[in-house]
C-alpha cells in the first residue's frame, strides 16, 4: 500500500470512528431524553389526575370523571391512561367500575407496594413507556387525602397507569443520527479530495526522490527531480539537484578521465565503475613497478601468466613471442593444455590470425575462426598485444566448454590492460638485449667477443670452483694467416675466418664456448669436462676438422689452413681463471715455435721458460 493510500484510509477511518462515537452518544441521549421527558410528563399526568378526581369528588360531580380521564388520555404521545382503586376506597366506597380494576399484575403491585413502577418496552419498529404512579396518603399533600378517606398515612389510595408512545422522539433521533451519518460521508470525502490534493505533490515527490536517490545508490547521478514546489520542499529538491548535478560532472568527468588508462565492464554504475578503474589503477601500477624491476623478457612473461593464473583464474594459456622480424614465433611460456596451434605458425607467424589482423580472436564468435587451431572439441581466445608497434607477442587462452569460454569473455579487456603495461617494458629488453648482443658478439663471425668473455669468465669462475667441475681452456691461432690475406686479399681472409668459426662450433657441444678472441685467434672453452684426455681430444680432433676443411676461395680455387691450439685447464693449472687464459697462450706460442699445426698442453716448464 502506497504511503498516500495510508494517508488517505487513516484519516477515513479516524472520520468514521469519530462518527459511530458520536452516533453513539446522539441516540444514548435521544433515547434518555424520549424516556426522561416521558417521565415527567407521566408524574405531571399523575398530579393532574389526582387533582382532577380529588375536585370531582369534592363537587360530588364523580360520575363525569370520565370525560375527564378521556381528555387527558388525549393528551400527545399518551398511549393509553386509566386510574385504579385501591382496597381501602372500595371498602370505603364500593367495589370499583369494572375499567377501574387493575389491569394486570404491575397495577396489583403497585397497589400493594404503594412503590411507582416504570417499565421500558423497545422494539425496531415501537418505544413505549409503562408508567403506574400510586397515591398514597402523606400529610404533605395540600389535598388533605384523609378529610374524605378512611385511610392512615402511608395507605395506598389508588394509583395512576399509562402508556407512553416515545417512538416518535426515537425517531428524532434516527433522523438525526442519519443526517450526522450522511454529514459526515460528505465531510470524509471532501477532507480525502483536500488530503489528496494537498498531499499530491509531497508523495509525487517523495516517490521521485526515492527513485532518484535509488538510481544514485548505483552510480546514476541523472535522476535529478524539478518539482513546481515552492515551499521548504521546493527548496530541498533544488539544493538535491544541485548536488546530484555536481556528483555527476565529478564523477564523469573522473571516469572519463580514468577510462583513459583502463578499460572496464562497468558502464553504467559510475561510482562502481570508479572504484573499479582506480582498483585496477593500483594494480598496474603494482604490476608496472615489478616488472620494471625484472631482469629479463622471461621474468616478465613468467610474471604476466602469474597474473593470468592467480588474478584471472585462466589455467590453461600459451604465450608465443614474435622474431625480431615478426616472420617468426616461439613459445616463451605455457600453462596446463598443450598448445593446439599448428606448428607452421613458428615458421610463419601470419598464420596465427590474431597475430595477422592485429584483433582478439574469440573462437565462439564464429565456427573455425582461426584455421590453425587444430582442436574442433576446444574452445580458444587468442590475445595479441602490440610491442613497439608491431604485434610482440599472443596469449593463447583454451577452454573446454562453451560456458567456459562465455564466462571468461569478460576479462579479455583486463588482461589487455595489464600486457598493455608490460609491452613497453618488454619493447625496452628487447631492444636492451640487441644491443647487448651486437656489442658483445663479432659482426664478421657471430661469434662471441672478447668483451663477452671478459664478463663471461667472471661468472663463470666462481661456478666452476662451486661445482668442483674443471673447464679447459684452448687458445686457438691459425697458421700463416697473413699469407692468405696477401695471396688473395682481405675479403677472402675474412671468408677463411668465417670458415674457421664454423668448424669450431659447429664440433664443440653446446654448452661449451667459442670466442673470437681477436684477428684470427680463438678461444674455445669446454664446460665440465670429463678428463685432460677428453680435452686433448677434442682439441686434436678441432685441429683435424680445420687441417682437412677445403675452403673454396673463388671460382674453383680452394685452399686447406692449420691452426696451432694453446690448452691449459681451470682450476686444475691455476686458481685464476685469466692466468688459466694467459698458460694457453703460452701454450700456443709453444706450438707456434715448434712447427705448427699441433696441439701443445701447457706445463709449468713452459712458464718459467718464457719471459712473460
Ligand atoms: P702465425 O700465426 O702462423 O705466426 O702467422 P700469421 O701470418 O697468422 O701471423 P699473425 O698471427 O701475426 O698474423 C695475423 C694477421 O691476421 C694480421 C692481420 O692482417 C690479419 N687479420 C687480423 N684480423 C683480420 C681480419 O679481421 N680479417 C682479415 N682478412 N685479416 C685479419
Ligand atoms: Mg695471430
Ligand atoms: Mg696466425
Amino acid at each position: 500500500m502506497s504511503i498516500k493510500q495510508k494517508i488517505l484510509l487513516r484519516v477515513a477511518s479516524m472520520f468514521a470512528v469519530a462518527t459511530i462515537i458520536v452516533i453513539f452518544i446522539v441516540s444514548i441521549n435521544f433515547r434518555d431524553y424520549g424516556v426522561n421527558s416521558a417521565k415527567d410528563k407521566a408524574n405531571v399526568i399523575a398530579d393532574l389526575v389526582k387533582t382532577g378526581l380529588t375536585a370531582h369528588m369534592v363537587n360530588g360531580t364523580m360520575d363525569s370523571r370520565d370525560v375527564f380521564l378521556d381528555g387527558i388520555a388525549k393528551l400527545k404521545d399518551v398511549e393509553d391512561l386509566w386510574v385504579i382503586r385501591g382496597d381501602n376506597v372500595v371498602e370505603q366506597f364500593g367495589p370499583p367500575r369494572i375499567m377501574e380494576e387493575p389491569r394486570d399484575n404491575i397495577d396489583k403491585e403497585v397497589i400493594k407496594t404503594g412503590n411507582p413502577v416504570e417499565i421500558f418496552k423497545e422494539g425496531t419498529s415501537s418505544a413505549l413507556l409503562r408508567v403506574t404512579i400510586p397515591y398514597n396518603v402523606t400529610t404533605k399533600d395540600t389535598i388533605k387525602c384523609v378529610s374524605c378517606h378512611n385511610a392512615k398515612i402511608g395507605e395506598t389510595l389508588g394509583a395512576v397507569s399509562m402508556k407512553f408512545d416515545i417512538s416518535e422522539i426515537r425517531g428524532q433521533g434516527v433522523d438525526t443520527v442519519i443526517n450526522i451519518l450522511i454529514t459526515t460521508v460528505i465531510a470524509i470525502i471532501l477532507v480525502i479530495v483536500l488530503t489528496n490534493s494537498i498531499l499530491n505533490p509531497y508523495l509525487e515527490l517523495f516517490e521521485a526522490l526515492k527513485n532518484s536517490i535509488k538510481k544514485a545508490s548505483r552510480g546514476d547521478f541523472k535522476g535529478v527531480i524539478n518539482t513546481g514546489l515552492t515551499d521548504e520542499a521546493g527548496e530541498m529538491v533544488s539544493i538535491y539537484d544541485q548536488f546530484l548535478e555536481k556528483l555527476d560532472r565529478v564523477f564523469g568527468e573522473i571516469d572519463k578521465k580514468l577510462r583513459i588508462f583502463v578499460a572496464t565492464n562497468n558502464k553504467d554504475d559510475l561510482l562502481r565503475e570508479s572504484t573499479d578503474i582506480v582498483g585496477q589503477l593500483a594494480e598496474l601500477y603494482n604490476f608496472k613497478k615489478a616488472i620494471e624491476l625484472d631482469v629479463n623478457k622471461e621474468d616478465i612473461y613468467e610474471r604476466l601468466a602469474a597474473l593470468l593464473d592467480e588474478r584471472f583464474g585462466i589455467k590453461n594459456f600459451t604465450i608465443s613471442e614474435m622474431d625480431i622480424t615478426g616472420t617468426e614465433s616461439h613459445i616463451v611460456f605455457q600453462k596446463g593444455e598443450e598448445f593446439y596451434c599448428k606448428r607452421e605458425i613458428f615458421s610463419d607467424s601470419n598464420k596465427c590470425r590474431a597475430k595477422r589482423v592485429g584483433k582478439n580472436v574469440v573462437s565462439s564468435d564464429f565456427p573455425h575462426l582461426c584455421p590453425s587451431f587444430d582442436n574442433n572439441e576446444k574452445e580458444h581466445i587468442c590475445i595479441p598485444i602490440t610491442v613497439g608497434g608491431n604485434i610482440g607477442f599472443v596469449i593463447n587462452i583454451v577452454f573446454s566448454t562453451k560456458e567456459e569460454i562465455e564466462n571468461k569473455k569478460g576479462i579479455v579487456p583486463f588482461i589487455h590492460n595489464f600486457a598493455n603495461e608490460a609491452a613497453p617494458v618488454l619493447e625496452s629488453k628487447r631492444l636492451m638485449h640487441i644491443l647487448k648482443e651486437s656489442s658483445l658478439k663479432d659482426s664478421l663471425t657471430g661469434l662471441y667477443n672478447r668483451r663477452f668473455l671478459d664478463e663471461y669468465v667472471e661468472k663463470l669462475a666462481p661456478q666452476v670452483v662451486r661445482q668442483k667441475t674443471n673447464i679447459a681452456i684452448m687458445m686457438i691461432d691459425m697458421d700463416y694467416f697473413k699469407k692468405v690475406n696477401d695471396n688473395y686479399g682481405h675479403d677472402i681472409g675474412d671468408l677463411v675466418l668465417k670458415e674457421l668459426s664454423t668448424v669450431l662450433s659447429d664440433n664443440i657441444r653446446e654448452a661449451d664456448l667459442t670466442v673470437r678472441y681477436g684477428g684470427e685467434e680463438f678461444i674455445v672453452i669446454l664446460n665440465d669436462i670429463e678428463s685432460r684426455e677428453s680435452a686433448r681430444a677434442v682439441s686434436e680432433k678441432l685441429r683435424r676438422k680445420v687441417e682437412e676443411r677445403v675452403i673454396k676461395v673463388g671460382n674453383e680455387k680452394t685452399l686447406k689452413k692449420t691452426i696451432s691450439i694453446g690448452l691449459s685447464f681451470f682450476p686444475e693449472d691455476t686458481s685464476s681463471i685469466w692466468e688459466a687464459i694467459k698458460y694457453a697462450d703460452v701454450a700456443l706460442y709453444s706450438a707456434k715455435t715448434t712447427g705448427r699445426n699441433k696441439v701443445v698442453e701447457f706445463t709449468s716448464d713452459l712458464w718459467e721458460g718464457e719471459n712473460y
